[in-house]
């Protein structure tokens, strides 16, 4: 039997599945298909489905860096489900699902005496996405906590066991490829009284809700900063506080943070941050380059 068919029996292959709601933009078109993967045997089936039918793949985690076209994504969405969801401890360290929301890994850990991973309590994507990005904030990231991480390629079946090292961790950068799935991660962790975890985290929410735009739609920080610069610091030098294409604007608390009204569209979302670099580049000189990764078409070249 077909392996697309075998997932589809089982309920896990959905198709035109809208992609917006399961991003933190909201924004943007349906998946021609989606896997809703519960375990290790779904991920066996889409490899060998691939095999069958080569078609693009998209391993989405919250959606907390991606901006999906309005046109949606002409391929398969592989999307981690409560399978993937899970966080044990030892001695010394924290294992998690890939599914696992970063802010509830921080909690559990700290609960549990496990310090090191409070800095996640800020980072609204998953285990899976922090590893691929290489996420980190307050100057910790994933690269100094991660012990190895589990990943699963869909081009070949094989699943390996790879370090930080293996993963050429960099600033939000690692050399995961499209096919590769991150299914679970563990972290190294230090004993920590839950209080001041606690206390850690709180100090780290609140600088969020001091400096960050909350409860707006946003992917959190657009641009990579520059070597030894804020890309927040060099737009709202150029002046683009405020500035908007339709229902989108450069954030005023937070330039780096483009925010968008519910009626927006992605295509304006993409405008803007493509009018940001060029402006800035005009008036700085400076190249920003995109953090936010553009899922599938969009109206201009980049
Ligand atoms: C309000 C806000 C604040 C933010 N603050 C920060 C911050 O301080 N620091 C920071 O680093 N980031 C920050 N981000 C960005 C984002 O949360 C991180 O990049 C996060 O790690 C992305 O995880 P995700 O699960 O949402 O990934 P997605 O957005 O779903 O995907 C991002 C990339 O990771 C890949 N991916 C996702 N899951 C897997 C997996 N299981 N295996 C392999 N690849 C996978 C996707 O294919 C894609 O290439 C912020 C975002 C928001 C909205």
């Amino acid at each position: 039997m077909s392996a697309w068919r075998d997932l589809a029996d089982r309920s896990r292959l959905l198709t035109h599945v809208p992609l917006g709601p399961l991003t933190t933009y909201k924004l943007g078109g349906p998946a021609r298909l989606m896997v809703e993967a519960e375990d290790r045997e779904d991920l066996v089936a889409v490899a060998a489905g691939l095999e069958e039918t080569p078609i693009d793949v998209l391993v989405l985690g919250r959606g907390s860096n991606v901006l999906i076209s309005d046109r949606g994504f002409d391929g398969v969405v592989v999307h981690l489900g409560s399978g993937f969801n899970w966080v044990r401890w030892a001695e010394g360290s924290v294992a998690a699902g890939s599914a696992t929301s970063l802010p509830h890994l921080a909690r559990t850990a700290a609960r549990a005496g496990q310090g090191n991973l409070e800095f996640y309590v800020g980072i609204p994507g998953s285990v899976g996405g922090a590893v691929r990005m290489n996420a980190g904030c307050h100057g910790s990231e994933t690269a100094e906590v991660l012990e190895v991480a589990e990943v699963f390629d869909l081009a070949d079946g094989a699943e390996t066991r790879r370090t930080p090292l293996d993963l050429a961790l960099d600033y939000r950068h690692s050399n995961l490829g499209d096919l590769e799935i991150v299914t679970a991660a563990t972290f190294r962790t230090l004993l920590v009284d839950p209080e001041t975890a606690e206390g850690t985290m709180r100090d780290v929410s609140r600088w969020r809700k001091e400096y960050q735009p909350g409860g707006t739609l946003n992917a959190g920080s657009v641009f990579r900063n520059p070597k030894g610069d804020a890309a927040g610091r060099i737009i709202d030098e150029a002046g683009l506080k405020g500035f908007s294409v339709g229902a989108v604007s450069v954030s005023h608390k937070h330039a780096n943070f483009i925010v968008a009204e519910r009626e927006a569209t992605a295509q304006d979302v993409h405008d803007l941050v493509i009018a940001v670099r060029d402006t800035v580049q005009d008036r700085s000189g400076v190249e920003l380059v995109p953090e936010i990764r553009f899922i599938g078409e969009f109206g201009i070249e980049e």
